[in-house]
């Protein structure tokens, strides 16, 4: 277990805008920053960051937190975990306390692989770095590639022994499970013989975006004509190739900065380039690519080149998946190196400063690429030249931004000699398609949760509720009906949450009587906290959230007014129930969408300087509605229990006690409000 002193001082230390600035892209916004939602794909952002009040919130997914949080959402960490990665990032020493047998049961599955996947990075490496096979055969054959020290740890590469299961028994040895070690696909596991299933090759370890080692590829260096060349993990709980880009760890800081990723085939590309000072490059690994390899890169940058070997039916074959690229509203450039090149051959036959030059002179747009390189193959024989046309027409179609399709269609029917007429009826139609394949998606994935009409998940009931009470997408919307019990709870939490550490001059009229035994109501005034004050209002009526999330944040708050006798706002951040985290940080963060708020975001100091303003008012009367509501609520309960069972005895006393009450109440409420 992690010291409390060592939480104490990440605490401390970890800015959430610096945490964030790793994965998302963000821009200054007043004194906020914004950015795409890492959680969702979107065209304008939904993101926020509050570098003052250390907390995010994502308006599209209602999801926010501080930096902890962002951590175990973002990268699914556990709570040590995230810790951790933050200890790293600010070079804070960890100080563990012993773990418990326990404890150390608790480390799931998906962990446990990782673990073994991090030590077995470690072990390649150190093993090609300090063993005199590995220095022989491995470290001489990326020697030989011309890959430096520098590069060779920045990738952390080894080498795996070409011994039957040389790896496997260290990882034995070291108390490695061999279930993990079977299902990363590390070692195969074959009629209770294990050996290393990448025995002789040299490895190039795959980073998730945030460092951790989701699987392995492997070069062999012989020259077995049978033996495929480059082998990789097999998918598993860690390992899904279609959702992992080589290289997007050591490029993602780059690829923000220079705000474009290239894009290239593979691992040597990736190195050699890096090699080379072009540090903004991934690769798709031998996959042709997906769309959520694609939305890994659009959370950084709007731009991406891909780049192309001269072989020419090689860009044939990877030209399709650029559609994705276009799908998701991205810019796409395009390089092709000359004949017999890759990008690693180029990289390598030329200086820096070249390579940088060639990237930037020989760049092209790619639609106008692909009009040149398809036309070229047609010939002028009309028939194919219509399959060109119509193979055009569709990437254009993907575009989102209907401005850029437009330029493109004129640009095409200038380069392609067709008229833009035909163009514009061939884009309206596959646009109409598209729309309808679409829509055909949305609902086979809307009907998929009801195939067991009888047991919907859990989690369905609980949104529902919640978009009701308004707290789902960016949180307290109005436009839903709301019932009126939740609009006052909600503002209860909220005034707690903002103002329950403000001090405010209360007024309270009691009747006075004076020696004459004359009743009058004088105004009394007295100091509270907010938090105070409405603790001892509810206290006295007994009044509890009937929305147990709000529940379970008001026990928490009044557990700390207790204990500390002010309200930490950070500690409730931290909550462990990511539901009560939604809440504060959708009310911390204001409620309004910040599509249309970025500039107000300012301007709402003049906003709280009012509210502190009316604070005397204002928290008494919805103190006052929140007991109107439940009284009223009452009333209807025993009404309906009276005409239920008129046989028994009907409770009319209580019932008039209510009405009273509720008639003292408004007595009150008028003359406050
Ligand atoms: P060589 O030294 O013969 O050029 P290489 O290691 O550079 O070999 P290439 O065949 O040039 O590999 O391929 C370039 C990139 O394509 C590699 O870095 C690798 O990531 C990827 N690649 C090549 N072959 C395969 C394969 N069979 N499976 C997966 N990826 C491959
Ligand atoms: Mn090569």
């Amino acid at each position: 277990m992690i010291s409390r002193s060592t939480i104490d001082r990440v605490f401390e230390t970890a800015r959430v805008e610096e945490v964030i600035g790793e994965f998302v892209q963000l821009k200054k916004a007043g004194s906020n920053f914004k950015g795409l939602s890492p959680f969702v794909d979107e065209k304008s952002p939904s993101f926020m960051v509050s570098p003052v009040k250390q907390i995010w919130k994502d308006f599209s997914t209602g999801k926010g937190g501080n930096a902890i949080s962002f951590l175990m959402e973002h990268e699914h960490y556990s709570y040590p975990e995230a810790i951790k990665w933050l200890a790293k990032k600010y070079n804070i020493e960890i100080e563990e306390t012993e773990q418990t047998s326990e404890e150390k049961a608790q480390i799931n599955e998906r962990e446990s692989m990782f673990l073994v996947s991090s030590f077995a990075r470690d072990y390649f490496h150190n093993t090609m770095l300090n063993s005199n096979l590995g220095k022989a055969i491995g470290l001489s054959y990326f020697k030989e590639r011309g890959f430096t020290d520098e590069t060779i740890k920045k990738f952390d590469l080894g080498y795996c022994i070409d011994e039957w299961d040389n790896f496997t028994k260290a990882a034995l040895d070291k108390g490695y499970d061999l279930k993990y070690l079977a299902s990363t696909g590390l070692t195969i596991v074959k009629e209770n013989k294990q050996f290393d299933r990448f025995k002789g090759r040299v490895m190039f370890p795959i980073h998730s975006m945030s460092g951790r080692i989701l699987g392995f590829g492997g070069r062999i260096l012989t020259a077995d004509k049978k033996a495929a060349k480059y082998l990789n993990s097999p998918e598993s709980d860690i390992y899904h190739k279609s959702k992992i880009l080589y290289g997007i760890y050591q490029a993602k800081k780059e690829i923000a900065k220079q705000d474009n990723c290239f894009l290239v085939e593979g691992y040597t590309d990736v190195i050699s380039f890096n090699q080379s000072g072009v540090e903004n490059v991934v690769a798709s690994s031998g996959t042709a690519l997906t769309s959520d390899q694609i939305r890994l890169v659009n959370r950084l940058t709007k731009n991406i080149t891909v780049l192309f070997d001269g072989d020419a039916a090689g860009i044939r074959a990877s030209i399709r998946g650029i559609d994705l690229i276009l799908e998701q509203g991205m810019n796409v450039k395009v390089v092709q190196f000359p004949d017999g090149e890759d990008p690693d051959s180029f990289a390598k036959a030329h200086s820096n400063a070249e390579l940088k030059e060639y990237l930037e002179n020989s760049a092209q747009d790619f639609i106008n690429f692909k009009v040149s390189l398809l036309l070229k193959d047609s010939n002028n024989d009309p028939i194919k030249k219509a399959s060109v046309i119509r193979d055009i027409v569709t990437s254009i179609s993907k575009i989102p931004d209907s401005i850029q399709r437009e330029v493109y269609i004129q640009e095409c029917s200038r380069i392609m000699e067709i008229s833009e007429r035909v163009l514009f009826s061939e884009l309206a139609q596959l646009l109409k398609k598209n729309i309808q394949e679409k829509s055909k998606k949305a609902s086979r994935k809307q009907s998929a949760p009801q195939q067991d009409p009888n047991e919907p998940p859990p989690e369905y009931f609980m949104q529902q509720e919640s978009a009701q009470m308004g707290l789902v997408k960016g949180g307290l919307v109005s436009t839903e009906k709301i019932d009126e019990l939740s609009k006052y709870e909600k503002e209860i939490i909220k005034n707690l949450i903002l103002y329950g550490n403000e001090e405010v001059e209360f007024t309270e009229d009691v009747i006075d009587i004076d020696e004459n035994g004359k009743e009058s109501i004088v105004i009394k005034k007295y100091q509270n906290l907010v938090s105070t004050e409405i603790y001892l209002h509810l206290q006295d009526d007994e009044i509890e959230f009937s929305n147990p999330v709000f529940q379970e944040l008001y026990s928490t708050i009044i557990h700390q007014l207790n204990q500390l006798e002010k309200l930490h706002i950070n500690d409730l951040v931290n909550h462990s129930n990511p539901e009560v985290r939604d809440i504060i940080t959708s009310v911390l963060m204001d409620e309004e969408d910040p599509n249309m708020r970025l500039s107000d975001w300012e301007g709402q100091n003049i906003f709280v300087t009012n509210a502190l303003e009316v604070l005397f008012k204002a928290i008494p009367d919805v103190i006052f509605n929140l007991r109107r509501v439940l009284i009223d609520r009452k009333i209807q309960e025993l009404m309906k229990e009276a005409t239920e069972n008129s046989a028994i005895n009907i409770d009319l006393e209580t019932i008039r006690n209510y009405t009273n009450l509720k008639m003292r109440l408004f007595d009150k409420l008028n003359r406050v409000v």
